[in-house]
């Protein structure tokens, strides 16, 4: 396994791996790899991909610098992470490699983030969507792996492929999750013991929702109900959102559809935790 900074020598060793017939899988990451990105990865080997892992924490999707600065970087654990998951290259750019002087082009994709994370983080999302165009202009993957543990990423990702005829198949992979229920995520390491201890609840909470749907509850505001209390029962929780949204175009939905997640945000302890859990009616 190799790790390229630049540009112009991953795309020569890739050009080496599609003349020997290689099909490529591309994991876009921000790095501090845990078994969820593992699993992105393994999902791309088990395919049959060469797989190649670009680690980068991008900054123009942070809206906080604080969060920034703060996010964890631990590349020569990641390689050897990703050299045991079975990857064959990780590409880990500069931020000047990726934005050097004069980059003024940017991916804006609307009304799938008027919602959920995109009210609360603006720019957010146009910063993912720009670096994940970039990503994929860079590797031409034929196919790029995405968690559902971001699923308005995902949709995002899934619409600007689509809308730009982008020649990548984009794969959702399942949320892997703490034996307690946790979302596995980067910034759970930021937790302290205590608040490690309160973070299932948010998945407890999401799952009381899509139970309550999945058992015949029709009134969204009465599934949401229990949650709502509970979460609010944790002082330690300050709640950002909870909602139920079409699955598709992430729209808050005031009626059942057939296909919807339960998504929430909470701070604790200055972590901001996110989650959501799929509803199939
Ligand atoms: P990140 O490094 O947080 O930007 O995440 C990189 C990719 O890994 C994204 O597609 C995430 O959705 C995915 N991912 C992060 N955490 C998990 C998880 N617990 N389960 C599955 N995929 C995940």
């Amino acid at each position: 396994m190799k790790t390229f900074e630049s540009i112009a020598e991953l795309r020569s060793v890739l050009k080496e791996m599609r003349a020997a017939g290689r099909e490529i899988g591309l994991v876009p990451t921000m790095g501090a790899l845990h078994r969820g990105h593992l699993r992105l990865i393994e999902s791309a080997r088990d395919r049959g991909d060469s797989v190649v892992v670009s680690i980068f924490v991008n900054p123009t999707q942070f809206n906080q610098p604080e969060d920034f600065d703060k996010y964890p970087r631990t590349l020569e654990a990641d390689e050897e992470k990703c050299a045991r998951a079975g990857a064959e290259v990780i590409f880990a750019p500069t931020a000047r490699e990726m934005y050097p002087d004069g980059f003024y082009t940017s991916v804006d994709v609307t009304k799938l983030t008027d919602e959920l994370c995109g009210r609360f983080r603006p720019g957010h999302f146009r910063g993912v969507a720009t670096v994940v165009c970039k990503l994929l202009n860079i590797v031409q993957p034929d196919r790029a792996y995405f968690g559902e543990k971001d699923a308005q990423q995902l949709a995002i990702i899934q619409r600007m492929t689509s809308d730009l005829n982008m020649p990548v198949q984009i794969v959702p992979v399942a949320t892997v999750r703490e034996a307690d229920g946790l979302a596995m995520s980067s910034r759970n390491e930021r937790l302290s013991l205590a608040d490690r201890a309160i973070a299932p609840i948010l998945y407890r909470a999401l799952t009381l929702v899509a139970d309550a749907l999945q058992n015949g509850q029709r009134d969204i505001d009465r599934a949401l109900e229990p949650a709502i209390t509970l979460l609010r029962s944790v002082p330690e929780f300050q709640v950002e959102y909870i909602n139920v949204v079409n699955a598709t175009d992430m729209q808050i939905v005031t009626d059942v559809t057939p296909q919807m997640r339960v998504a929430a945000a909470v701070w604790l302890g200055g972590v901001r935790l996110i989650d959501n859990v799929p509803v199939s009616l």
